[in-house]
């Protein structure tokens, strides 16, 4: 009868430990569940920044173009579509004109008003595939892939007269002068920037409000 006894008493100790276990266990079980999810959570919401921060370091706080960090991303994909595909790629820059005017006579805050419209106005006219970069200042740039440069040339035009016949500001009419050059391949981007700008600053000895095409045209 005692062997029986104590067999039964190690039987129930047995069986309530494992109970009090199982308890822990799901208890363990259900707090590591809770940390596992913040953490998934905490994760996710930093996924989010990080793209956010990306996205942001790339772009232009006051106009929302690329910025020229954003820039050289989307020049080696278009230099690679170039070196690949012989996809021919054009470089437009455009300088707001006599903008120091603008600023001077209506202040700073409506000089930014101009370039905020202006970046608007021109990313109404230009295609998703198309990258426009505020370049520093009132000058941008605009790159644009599968592009020779006579379709550049005639969308330079058609923003040139955009932006002389659309009212950016209600104070003043503004015109832009415009410089495109096609990109040669292999060529350095230094050089395809300092043809355009050449193009751009012979539209400013010019008489401004216009625009001129970089010599150099590539036959193919
Ligand atoms: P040009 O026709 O030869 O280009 O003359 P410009 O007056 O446009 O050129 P200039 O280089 O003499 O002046 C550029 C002006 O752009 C001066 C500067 O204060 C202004 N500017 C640059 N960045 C900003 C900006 O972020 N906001 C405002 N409001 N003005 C800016
Ligand atoms: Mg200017
Ligand atoms: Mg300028």
């Amino acid at each position: 009868e005692l062997a029986t006894a104590l067999v039964a008493l190690w039987f129930i100790t047995f069986f309530v430990i494992l109970v009090i276990r199982f308890f822990d266990y799901s208890r363990e079980r259900a707090a590591n569940n809770k940390k596992r999810e913040e953490l998934e959570k905490n994760l996710r919401a930093l996924e989010i920044e990080k793209s956010e921060y990306e996205k942001s370091s790339k772009e232009d706080p006051l106009t929302g173009c690329l910025n020229r960090a954003g820039f050289s991303s989307v020049l080696m994909r278009e230099q690679e579509n170039l070196q690949k595909n012989d996809s021919p790629v054009s470089f437009v820059i455009l300088d707001i004109d006599h903008f120091k005017h603008v600023n001077d006579t209506y202040g700073h805050m409506v000089g930014d008003e101009v370039l905020v419209n202006l970046a608007k106005l021109i990313q109404s006219k230009i295609r998703n595939t198309d990258a426009l970069v505020r370049w520093g200042g009132e000058e941008f740039v605009i790159l644009c892939g599968d592009t020779p440069i006579q379709n550049a040339q005639f969308l330079a035009e058609k923003l040139r007269m955009a932006i002389e016949n659309t009212q950016l500001i209600k104070q003043q009419k503004i015109t832009c002068s415009f410089g495109i050059a096609e990109m040669i391949v292999g060529e350095d981007p230094k050089r395809l920037f300092e043809r355009a700008d050449k193009a751009l600053y012979a539209s400013k000895e010019n008489g401004r409000n216009r625009v001129t095409s970089a010599t150099f045209r590539h036959t193919r």
